[in-house]
């Protein structure tokens, strides 16, 4: 296990471009820690550093308190999995998984104990005579997992190990990775565009924007803590949804003026502000025309569009104009066209200014 820290960490390409922005973060021996974002925002820049695949430009990167930023990969003590799966299509399973302790000169018996024991950890034993070409995605997929696991390193790499998978086989890779992270216990970094992966694989995750790290939590916090726009927009599927207003005498104004009272500690700062009312397609009540429950928003809206998904019904409406998703039981489904007035409690409101980005400060306890 390995203790990772990164100090002011830059990345700038040759070419002058600049893709890794003063990036800071501890990672504890053991940790499965997901860098997500979308496409070119310098994740695998990151872990390109992080495995001495890339210079790093300016920072400082330690393991185990050392100074690494000189280190071979090899001295680092790390193994890559990567997208592409990087297997020797003329080997077999077998010699696949034996490549580098091979040409380490370990002896052919530990060899064989060894490729034995990753095989069983991996469900590969039945397929140690085959050829990559005569295996599936997930199949290959597990082979170069194994690839990494058989050198027993401290720090495990992974860069969109599961992109190359269909659906079902990538939920499958997913928990067999967690369960092989819990069995070894390696420090892991994990790259993937895929919330879900990192929501459901992470103990930490960075979200990163622009090679900048917009926000780093557990699942939880940044699912009901985002601290920015971004963060918020970019956890959650269907994301959350937003609605565009501004304060004026201290209520804000969309269509009805809301009191933002109970969501916002200091109300008079937002005076004069843009800022976006937001709420997670999951967090509202369905309510009856003309009631309004207590302690809760109450908007009237408008349904575009309503989807069946079986356990839940998403259904795309618009609050004069302002389009939202709210999930809804599907025994209770609108009809398309028809009014829909919902509930939104304040618990699950969140506020952010609009130059800023920033949530505004609260109190509320969400959960
Ligand atoms: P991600 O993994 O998040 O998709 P990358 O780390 O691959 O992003 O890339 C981050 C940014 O750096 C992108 O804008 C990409 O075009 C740029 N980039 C990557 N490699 C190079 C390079 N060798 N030279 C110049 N720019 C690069």
């Amino acid at each position: 296990m390995a203790h990772l820290l990164l100090k002011n960490v830059n990345k700038v390409y040759p070419n002058g471009f600049h893709a890794v922005h003063d990036f800071n973060l501890e990672i504890n021996d053991g940790e499965f820690i997901c860098l997500v974002g979308s496409s070119g925002c310098g994740k695998s820049t990151t872990l390109r550093m992080i495995a001495g695949l890339e210079d790093i430009t300016s920072g400082e990167f330690y393991i185990d308190g050392v100074l690494a930023n000189q280190k071979s990969s090899r001295e680092r003590g790390i193994a890559m999995v990567f997208q592409s799966y990087a297997l020797y299509p003329h080997l077999t399973v077998y010699e696949n998984l034996a490549f580098g302790l091979t040409l380490m000169g370990i002896d052919d018996d530990i060899i064989e104990e060894k490729v034995q024991a990753t095989a069983k950890i991996l469900g590969l034993t039945e397929y140690l005579e085959r050829f990559p070409r005569n295996l599936s995605g997930g199949q290959c997929q597990r082979v170069a997992v194994g690839r990494a696991l058989i050198r027993k390193v401290s720090i495990f790499l992974m860069d969109e190990p599961l992109s190359n998978l269909d659906a079902k086989q990538r939920v499958t890779m997913r928990s067999e990775i967690k369960q092989i992270h819990r069995s070894v216990g390696a420090t892991t970094i994990y790259v993937t565009h895929d919330q879900t992966e990192a929501m459901t694989m992470s103990d930490r995750i960075v979200v990163m924007k622009l090679g900048v790290i917009q926000q780093v939590g557990t699942p939880f916090e940044l699912y009901f803590y985002p601290r920015n726009l971004f963060v918020a927009g970019f956890i959650g599927e269907p994301p959350m949804n937003f609605m565009y207003g501004s304060v004026k005498g201290g209520k804000l104004v969309l269509k009805d003026d809301l009191d933002i009272s109970p969501i916002a500690n200091d109300v008079a700062a937002l005076e004069g502000r843009e800022v976006v009312f937001a709420f997670r397609p999951e967090s509202i009540m369905l309510v009856p025309e003309g009631q309004t429950p207590e302690g809760c928003y109450v908007f009237d809206s408008e349904v575009d569009l309503t989807e069946l998904l079986g356990d839940v019904t998403n259904v795309y409406a618009n609050v004069d104009g302002a389009n939202v998703i709210l999930k809804v039981n599907p025994h209770d489904t609108p009809a398309m066209g028809a009014g829909c007035r919902f509930a939104v409690p304040y618990k699950s409101a969140y506020l952010y200014d609009r130059e800023t980005e920033l949530a505004v400060e609260t109190d509320i306890v969400r959960h």
